[in-house]
């Protein structure tokens, strides 16, 4: 049959995951010469082969292709006839449009544990064993394609044998872009806080294991930055990390060594258990079997869990009889540290540091999950599953950057079809977190050689987000902005994910956001499509005493909706939200109550978590975000039935009644039931005249069991999986907003 030339050009998720190697292992089955390569698109094939095969070759491809890629497309053409002697695998440049996924960093694989720990292997314990199938990828990334040269890597020579292994099409570590060896890979240090090298007998695992066993602190270079550990079962290792990272009772993460050290701490269920052993080895906050140690989490019974996910943590877990108290090294509210001299700042939190050599490129905390109703339900989404390519609906008119909220912040380029979002960035309230997230938004820039035509950012004036995008417009003036309601945003993200332009009914329940008339939004109830929407129903406003303190005092919100219901009789009263003001107190909080002084108004919903735990004497004051809600769902008991009382008339939901029902219960634990049973009733009673499909969003929807009892009660309810339901979403659902945006 006449030999031809054909050009295959398949996109996906198709670099960094061995992609090329299978093709290699494909030429030499069928017989086929030419080449493949990366480029900014995906992958290129050229092949020199008859018809018939050429169909067999496409579709091998499409039905064999290594468990780690996906293919979007894959088209082929002939071209004009290039004679070949072999296959091969070469670099190819390109220009244009950069269409490919960056692929998110992947924890250690089977083969290279076993290697680990294989005395006769030469990678016997080596901390930075990798393969084609598993290892570092965004973390060490300056730029696509993910290639040597583009990585941190291109700093450490290849020794021959790993050479010799490198280019080997039939190796494991074939194209393994950081590959390396005992020789010439990256190289481990031990630092004492001061900065100097600590002498080391045997190695640095060894004495990081002896250090660990001592009950010191610990700083540990991992994948997208340092992580603070220590003995997860020494009481007192944790309070000094406690009292030295000023983190008085947030939960902290624990790394265990395997699925079964998991499951002696915790009740683990088939999804959680398939999520926690995943290559993309998320912390998965999970029950606990009993109280393991109030110090992990004081006052409450879920943990976070995660498995080693690279062979340095998998070599220090090995060695250790316990589980690693393992939580991200920063300073409040500045992003996670990826080098020493960001880490030095933490010098009086940490006894030593675990180093290494290895460039950590673009920072990247961890991923945190749940399950919900056998639903995963993305907390923080980060390293493993971030940057994520989200597909459209709907091509866009332009290319989009958006720029999320202030809080959890995260950013995402759309052009085509197709949403880049970034991972979790943080918070945007210092200099050095603002810093960061514009890196971020270069370096997106830059890879993707991506400039914006509009530019979609949250109505709150004050976002330092939506400051950003100001500037960004001033200096280019023909930019289309394009200002995204916050709770259109959350629900809009969902709808991204799940591909629905249609129009929905939307429960957008969270902290705060900024309403069209300056108000702080956040108990919603919206009807959308991507362009529009129509606020339906809303909490009834309340107000917040003391503006933003009481974002952080729970009791002012509760004495807020005590002056409601009770006005100067509140000077009475005694109970647990009283008990925390003098009487001087309750006399000017009331004039600032009544002459609405500093006391913004809100419909937050997340808020009215905060008033409840205050009332019920659970919380007054927060020492991190999310506690009261916590708190709560420690005490809800899944035997109560029934609901309170609660008023909805002309769009406003007035939760006075709940309220003061609420204080009349005599047990704690009633009340809390009854008090989530509510909520759901509430969003029955809205929803009902509506027949639409029912979206959830919004960072209270974190709350485990108000989640758990609406998707009870609606299985249908739409929640997205991949993209939190917090204001890490918002950048998605803002790019969804600008479908029919453009110049003109
Ligand atoms: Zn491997
Ligand atoms: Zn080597």
């Amino acid at each position: 049959m006449e030999l031809c030339t054909y050009k295959i050009n398949i996109r996906g998720t198709v670099q960094g995951v061995g992609f090329r190697p299978f093709v290699y292992a494909l030429s030499q089955r069928y017989l086929v010469t030419g080449t493949v390569s990366n480029n900014s698109n995906g992958v290129e094939i050229i092949l020199n082969t008859d018809t018939i095969t050429l169909k067999q070759f496409l579709i091998a491809v499409e039905y064999e292709y290594p468990p780690l890629a996906s293919i979007d497309t894959i088209e082929h053409c002939e071209m004009t006839y290039i004679p070949f002697e072999s296959f091969e695998i070469i670099q190819t440049e390109d220009s244009g449009d950069i269409t490919v996924n960056i692929p998110p960093d992947l924890s250690i694989c089977k083969e290279c544990e076993k290697e680990l720990l294989d005395h006769t292997d030469r990678r016997y314990g080596y901390p930075f064993i990798t393969c084609t199938h598993c290892g570092v990828r965004y973390s060490i990334i300056y730029d696509l394609p993910y290639d040597r040269e583009h990585t941190s890597m291109k700093f450490f020579q290849m020794c021959k044998l790993c050479e010799e292994e490198y280019n080997n099409p039939l190796d494991r570590r074939y194209h393994a872009q950081p590959i390396g060896c005992h020789d010439c890979g990256p190289k481990l240090n031990l630092l004492d806080n001061r900065g100097m090298q600590v002498e080391v007998i045997t190695n640095e695992i060894e004495k990081t294991v002896n250090l660990l066993n001592e009950g010191k602190i610990i700083a540990l270079k991992g994948l997208g930055g340092y992580h603070l550990v220590c003995d997860a079962t020494n009481k007192s290792a944790i309070q000094e990390l406690r009292k030295r990272k000023k983190r008085p009772t947030k939960p902290l993460a624990v790394m265990v060594r395997d699925i079964n050290m998991a499951k002696m701490l915790a009740l683990i269920s088939p999804k959680e258990e398939e999520l926690l052993v995943s290559q993309e080895r998320p912390i998965v906050v999970v029950q606990m079997k009993d109280k393991y140690s109030s110090d992990i989490a004081p006052g409450i019974s879920k943990i976070g869990l995660f498995l080693p996910y690279t062979p340095l943590h998998f070599l220090l877990l090995d060695k250790l009889s316990f589980p690693l108290v393992a939580t991200s090294a920063n300073i409040t509210d500045e992003p996670i540290c990826t080098n020493l001299e960001s880490l030095e700042k933490l010098q009086n939190v940490y006894d030593y540091v675990l180093d290494h050599n290895r460039d950590i490129v673009n920072g990247c905390d961890d991923s945190v999950l749940m399950v919900v109703k056998e639903q995963q339900v993305m907390i923080r989404r980060a390293r493993g599953y971030a940057p994520i390519r989200i597909e459209l609906p709907f091509t866009l008119k332009e290319k989009v950057l958006a720029l999320g909220a202030n809080q959890k912040s995260t950013i995402a380029i759309g052009f085509k079809n197709q949403v880049i979002l970034s991972p979790h960035i943080g918070d945007l309230d210092s200099i050095s977190s603002v810093e960061y997230y514009e890196k971020n938004i270069e370096s997106l820039e830059r890879i993707y050689k991506f400039f914006p035509k509009v530019i979609a950012y949250d109505k709150h004036p004050k976002y330092e987000s939506t400051k950003i995008a100001k500037q960004i417009m001033e200096k280019n003036q023909d930019i289309v902005s394009k200002e995204v309601q916050h709770h259109h945003a959350h629900i809009l993200a969902v709808m991204a994910e799940k591909q629905i332009t249609s129009k929905v009914f939307g429960v957008a329940f969270d902290g705060t956001g900024y309403g069209d008339d300056g108000m702080l939004w956040g108990g919603e109830f919206i009807i959308c499509d991507c362009e529009d929407y129509e606020r339906v129903a809303s909490v009834e406003y309340f107000k917040l005493l003391g503006g933003a303190k009481a974002i952080k005092e729970p009791k002012r919100v509760a004495l807020s909706f005590l002056f409601s219901l009770y006005k100067e009789e509140v000077f009475t009263l005694n109970n647990p939200t009283t008990q925390e003001f003098s009487s001087q107190e309750l006399d000017s909080y009331y004039t600032a109550w009544k002459k609405g002084l500093n006391a913004p108004l809100s419909s937050s919903m997340g808020r009215v978590f905060d008033g409840v735990a205050s009332l019920l004497g659970i919380c007054q004051v927060m020492s991190f975000e999310g506690e009261s809600g916590m708190l709560l769902e420690e005490l809800f008991d899944g035997s109560v039935t029934g609901s309170y009382a609660f008023n909805y008339e002309n769009g406003k939901i007035d939760i006075l009644p709940m309220l003061s029902a609420l204080l009349r219960e005599k047990n704690i634990s009633i009340s809390v039931s009854k008090f989530f049973h509510t909520l759901v009733e509430i969003v029955a009673a809205v929803y009902k005249p509506y027949d639409l499909p029912l979206v959830l969003s919004g960072g209270v929807f974190q709350n485990k069991v108000l989640l758990g009892l609406i998707l009870e009660r609606f299985p249908k309810a739409i929640i997205s999986n991949t993209i939190p339901p917090n204001d890490g979403g918002i950048a998605l659902g803002q790019v969804m907003a600008t479908m029919n945006t453009s110049r003109n």
